[in-house]
């Protein structure tokens, strides 16, 4: 899953950006407003999270605009305003959710979890195709009839790509964005080796190579 933090404060930032990357977030983290709308014309994202104070362009009318051009990209407000007009604002405005600051990193994540399955049109905790489930607060993923298994951080973070949409062929390129943020150096064989670790670690055909397209699970059954 590929992030973009909005967050003008320093300290704030570094918590929330190496705490995502611990989860195996690809995070990219801008400091103002104004570049906000230049970053999303040039990258997808799974999640922003957006803080309301910022210079250049405050947070609301970051996602006013977002939601203006029909940008539906889920949107977390984190902020220390907590009066509820503001509250109302953010959440009438298009935003998928709200963490006031101070908050733990835990709760955080969390929300987000939450966002990310619902924007993938499941309501369980789990991600699953009815053969595969992957649990994103453990990162493990079972085989249905087997014991779960232990991902990496990186082997975590592909298939969770592919499983938010079963039957969704994915590329090199997209899966790449769901593995790095910016300034990490891709390596030319990571998702070829991610994708042969899965299959051993847990069964063959767990995923699928659509001939000069890319990858998908199964849409199951
Ligand atoms: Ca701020």
């Amino acid at each position: 899953m590929r992030v973009l933090l909005v967050e003008d404060d320093t300290m704030i930032g570094e918590v929330i950006r190496d705490t995502l990357k611990d989860e195996s977030y690809a995070v990219d983290w801008i400091q103002d407003g104004l570049t906000v709308a230049t970053t999303l014309k040039a990258q997808r994202y799974d999640i922003i999270l957006l803080d309301l104070g910022l210079p250049g362009q405050d947070g609301q009318e970051i996602l006013a605009s977002l939601r203006a051009r029909r940008d539906a990209t889920p949107v977390l407000i984190i902020t220390a305003r907590d009066t509820l007009s503001e509250r109302l604002r953010g959440l009438d405005g298009g935003a998928d959710d709200y963490v006031l600051k101070p908050f733990e990193m835990e709760e955080l994540l969390a929300r987000m979890r939450a966002i990310l399955r619902r924007k993938g049109g499941q309501a369980a905790p789990t991600l699953s195709n009815g053969i595969l489930s992957l649990d994103p607060a453990t990162q493990e993923a079972t085989i249905r009839g087997s014991p779960a298994v232990a991902l990496t951080g990186r082997e975590f973070a592909l298939l969770q790509a592919l499983l938010i949409r079963p039957g969704a062929i994915l590329s090199r390129a997209t899966l790449e964005d769901h593995i790095y943020g910016w300034g990490e150096e891709v390596e030319s064989n990571m998702v070829d080796f991610l994708i042969h670790a899965l299959r051993r670690k847990l069964r063959n055909d767990v995923i699928q190579n659509v001939r000069g397209v890319g990858w998908r699970v199964s849409k199951g059954g």
